[in-house]
């Protein structure tokens, strides 16, 4: 979509810290980060939220959570524990649309969420 920033990260129109990328995904570092890793992990293909995935299309996903484990696992979290999330719409504190998992990592993380 050609006015979301997200896209245009995917697209290398606008800079983003990234740490990986393949044909289908990129991740980068989070610009105002919750904890000492922060890193968002989107696809390049463009879907606003969640419920916009459609059935067919949930690889996707499965390679984000792939590509998740990975970059805990390379940035030295995997045995400390880190928190995967994904907001979706209003109530779930969304505020880019343009799917993205929350890779948080480095210190306790708290439960439950505020
Ligand atoms: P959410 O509230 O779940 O939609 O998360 C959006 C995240 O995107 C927030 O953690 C923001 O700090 C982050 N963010 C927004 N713009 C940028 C950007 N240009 N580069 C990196 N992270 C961004």
């Amino acid at each position: 979509m050609s006015d979301c920033i997200f896209c245009k990260i995917a697209k290398h129109e606008i800079q983003a810290n990234i740490i990986y990328e393949d044909e289908m995904l990129v991740a980068f570092h989070d610009l105002f980060p919750q904890a000492p890793l922060h890193i968002l992990i989107i696809p390049k293909n463009h879907y606003a939220t969640l419920n916009d995935v459609p059935t067919g299309e949930f690889g996707i996903l499965g390679q984000m959570m792939q590509t998740a484990q990975q970059l805990a696992k390379s940035q030295g979290f995997s045995e400390q524990g880190f928190r995967l999330v994904m907001n979706c719409n209003s109530d779930g504190g969304q505020s880019v649309y343009h799917i993205h998992l929350h890779l948080l990592a480095g210190r306790t993380l708290l439960w439950p969420p505020g």
